[in-house]
């Protein structure tokens, strides 16, 4: 089994500057960076206006960037080679953005729209966060894009700017990209602490960091490499049914449904809403159960709890898999102390929580599980809390 190293930041800043300055043969203006990120817990709660607790990972992309004065955008990535693109940024619509520039370039055209109107650039991408492993890269592009796009302009963005390139960062997600996303990643890139996980309110709109004290046990990611195509309607099937079990349930989300009780549930005709209601409303009571618990510093109590969400996922919700089952229960035979699907599921990956002590055992019975059943053991990398998205120097 293989782990994924984040690599040394000031390394990567300064490969990236290089690398640049190959392609495009001028020193760069500077580097933006923004994380990868893991859910530690709250499942298909963002869109219910829920909670959820991610955090931060190691793993960031760097975007090296200089201003042009003819309006034209340049920008290739390290992990697209041969895949330059070139435009003129006043010219952009989202329907001409159709490759990986959807959510790179796709980020300075929702900026344009919201009224940051920045100019023309080369910029040079390189990452080490996993692409499409549920760890979130393509948020990393964004937001590292947005912070480098800020910076030409001489700003490093405070608390409320942040917020707002969350948001243009989604807008290039969801309306340039195609692709649907709740808002967790692009908040978690620009809003992380550094050995913190980050509180998510989507009704109330807040953040707040949880900070995981030096007795944590290590957060493991069991990267499946597997994605089931077959259930690429999944997310947004089940969206639907969170909204049609709302809409019977007269409440704006399901979120107004977890404050009053489950038995409200009983409203619902329909086994299935029900179930997929019930995941839900657990699941956000589950993250305000984690945060306390890591606030009293009681492990065991949130590997339970991520345990109780794993199957919550998979029997309520169903959008586990036979992999991801196959990770979290080998684990947490091997010594975990609790294990559950991230992501959005079918596919993707595990996270468990492990004792130092325990890794290497965890790991080696991850693997012999994996290779026993014939499929391919998952890549691991360790999840170190880290903080939001930066630039490599000061500017303004
Ligand atoms: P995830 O966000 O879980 O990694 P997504 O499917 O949401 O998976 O995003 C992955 C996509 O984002 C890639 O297929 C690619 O289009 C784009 N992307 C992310 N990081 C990079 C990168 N470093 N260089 C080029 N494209 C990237
Ligand atoms: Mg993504």
């Amino acid at each position: 089994m293989s782990d994924v190293p984040p690599g040394d930041p000031a390394e990567l800043v300064a490969s990236t500057r290089a690398a640049f300055r190959t392609a495009y043969g001028v020193e760069p203006l500077l580097v933006g960076h923004a994380p990868g990120r893991v859910n530690l817990i709250g499942e298909h709660t963002d869109y219910n206006g829920g909670l959820c607790l991610p955090v931060a990972l190691p793993h960031r992309t760097y975007v090296a960037v200089a201003p042009r004065t003819d309006g034209r955008v340049q920008i290739s990535s390290r992990q697209r080679p041969d895949e330059l693109w070139s435009g003129v940024l006043a010219d952009v619509t989202p329907e001409a953005l159709t490759g990986w520039e959807a959510y790179a370039v796709g980020v300075l055209w929702a900026m344009g729209q919201e009224g940051l109107a920045v100019p023309g650039m080369d910029a040079l991408v390189d990452s080490t966060v996993p692409l499409g492993a549920g760890l979130s890269s393509s948020a990393a592009l964004e937001c590292a894009v947005a912070m480098a796009a800020l910076g030409i302009l001489g700003e490093k963005p405070s608390g409320a700017r942040r917020r707002q390139l969350a948001s243009v960062c989604m807008r290039a997600e969801t309306e340039v990209a195609g692709a649907p996303t709740g808002g967790m990643d692009q908040t978690v890139a620009l809003m992380a602490e550094p050995g913190s996980a980050l509180l998510i309110d989507f009704t109330a709109e807040t953040t707040r960091s949880v900070a995981l004290g030096a007795d944590a046990p290590q957060v493991l990611v069991l990267d499946t490499g597997v994605s089931h195509a077959l259930n690429d309607g999944g997310y947004a099937a089940r969206r639907r049914d969170c909204e049609e079990a709302a809409r019977r349930l007269g409440v704006p989300t399901l979120r107004s449904a977890s404050e009053a009780n489950l038995d409200g549930l009983d409203g619902l005709d329909g086994e299935r809403l029900v179930r997929r209601a019930r995941h839900v409303v657990t699941e956000i009571a589950r993250v305000s159960d984690t945060v306390s618990a890591i606030e009293d510093g009681d492990w065991q109590r949130v590997g339970r709890l991520f345990g109780d969400s794993h199957v919550s996922l998979r029997d309520d919700f169903e959008v586990s898999c036979p992999e991801l089952d196959l990770a979290v229960e080998a684990a947490v035979s091997a010594g975990a102390l609790g294990a559950r699907m991230t992501g959005g599921g079918f596919g993707g990956s595990a996270i468990a929580l492990v004792a130092p002590a325990q890794r290497e055992q965890v790991v080696s019975a991850v693997d012999a599980a994996f290779r026993d059943t014939g499929w391919t053991p998952p890549t691991t990398l360790l999840a170190t809390p880290s903080g939001a998205a930066d630039l490599d120097r000061e500017v303004g």
